[in-house]
């Protein structure tokens, strides 16, 4: 069946809610599960049977989530998490230990981008960092051995946009573990198919839409019996795991290497508000696409000279080919205004009506921040030049509302400027 909006649609409802008993998913808000006798709390612990042990290895209402997000992204299995960083986070240290290196291709959120550059280095994790189009780089870190690959499927706020085909390929040549976050483009990329090992998502952005609910959750293939990369030598600490667990064993590999110890762990009441989200996600998704590039389109005809908008639709966009060809429904949410001044970029944004200023993406409301002063005020000037950040950039979510009165309310701000 083809994987369009409507396939999603079908599936996420069908999935999120049930025929028989309670319609709406049940909230499981207990911490602890009392097991039947001492045989089953023993069968439970070594996995052998599948009941919840304890909330901070999982429980019944991130199970449904998480059966609803692997079935999605086309994966294996998933694990909830209390946030996007909190999956970043597990996959990271489940994976890696000191001494090994990471490659991060393209533009990163700065929280991924501190995760890796200063927490993970602090614990003896490498890291090196590319433009989407290096492959120099990246065949030369690939060949010298590298553990891990990250890289955001659009990348935030820089918009540019990887060739994923090529570099899971080139991932994959190598048995290298190839690790996407998907949060932009839930519904409009399937980086599984196109090779990837995980995908990761921060779930508090579209796939939940309504701004109630922290969350992240990652999804996994299943790996295969023979001739998989994770057999290669230089996975050798995760054998054991694997040889224990066969196709499941990117679960456990989290779960006792990264949430048991370290416990970022999604909770129930999260995971229910954002199944809600998830039964209109494709209605949402389908939407906000097509209303970025006519707003993007509007903006682009009639700003005042000196702002910028930026977007791949965009016929004069770096990316423009790469968007026709691999986002045919679209990037994601967000666009970027260029003020050229932080001067500027206030007098814009303290001038919106409709708009809400504030540092999450992919609500169902349009949302603007200006980049420089907030999410990368502690970066160097290096570091905001590499990840796209200039001094007056402002990134823009584009939400439900009608296309025509958001492009209207940025017109008006524009002459304040
Ligand atoms: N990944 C991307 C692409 C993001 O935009 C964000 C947050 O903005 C995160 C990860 C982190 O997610 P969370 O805020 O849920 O921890």
């Amino acid at each position: 069946m083809e994987k369009d909006f409507n396939y999603y649609n079908t599936l996420l409802v069908q999935s999120v809610g049930s025929k028989v008993g309670p319609v709406a998913p049940t909230v499981v808000p207990s911490a602890a599960y009392g097991y039947t006798d001492a045989q089953e709390a023993e069968g439970i612990f070594a996995g052998e049977i599948n009941k919840p042990l304890y909330a901070r290895v999982g429980n019944p209402t991130n199970g449904k989530l998480e059966s609803i997000v692997a079935k999605m992204e086309g994966g294996f299995g998933a694990i909830a998490t209390a946030s996007g960083m909190g999956a970043l986070a597990m996959v990271t240290t489940a994976l890696l230990k000191a001494g090994d290196e990471v490659l991060c291709i393209g533009g990163f959120f700065g929280g991924t981008y501190t995760l890796i550059n200063e927490t993970l280095r602090r614990f003896g994790i490498e890291s090196s960092f590319c433009d989407v189009d290096d492959f120099t780089h990246m065949e030369k870190k690939l060949a010298a051995g590298v553990k891990m690959v990250l890289m955001e499927s659009v990348g935030n706020p820089s918009l540019r946009l990887p060739d994923m085909k090529r570099i899971a390929d080139l991932c994959n040549s190598y048995e290298t573990l190839l690790v996407v976050d998907n949060t932009v483009t839930p519904l409009l990329v399937r980086p599984l198919e196109l090779g990837a090992d995980i995908v990761i998502h921060s779930s508090t952005k579209n796939m939940s839409g309504h701004s109630a609910a922290l969350g992240g959750i990652a999804v996994f293939r299943a790996v295969k019996e023979e001739g998989d990369k994770l057999h290669n030598e230089k996975y050798k600490d995760l054998h054991p795991i694997i040889r224990k667990a066969g196709h499941k064993a990117f679960i456990p590999i989290c779960k006792k290497r990264a949430i048991r110890d370290m416990g970022m762990t999604a909770n129930a009441f999260g995971s229910f508000l954002t199944m809600l989200g998830l039964e209109t996600l494709a209605l949402r998704i389908e939407r906000v696409n097509r209303s970025v590039a006519k707003v993007a389109e509007i903006l682009e005809k009639s700003l005042p000279e000196g702002i910028e908008v930026k977007h791949p639709s965009l016929p004069r966009s770096e990316d423009y080919a790469r968007y026709q060809l691999d986002f045919p429904n679209g990037c994601g949410p967000l666009l970027t205004l260029d003020c050229g001044t932080a001067e500027r970029a206030f007098a814009l944004l303290n001038a919106l009506n409709l708009v809400t200023l504030t540092a999450n993406i992919g609500d169902n409301r349009t949302l603007a921040l200006h980049m420089e002063s907030t999410i990368y005020s502690d970066f160097d000037a290096e570091i905001r030049r590499f990840l796209g950040v200039t001094e007056g950039l402002i990134r823009v979510s584009i939400g439900l509302e009608d296309p025509e009165e958001i492009a209207k309310d940025f017109l008006q701000a524009s002459t304040y400027v």
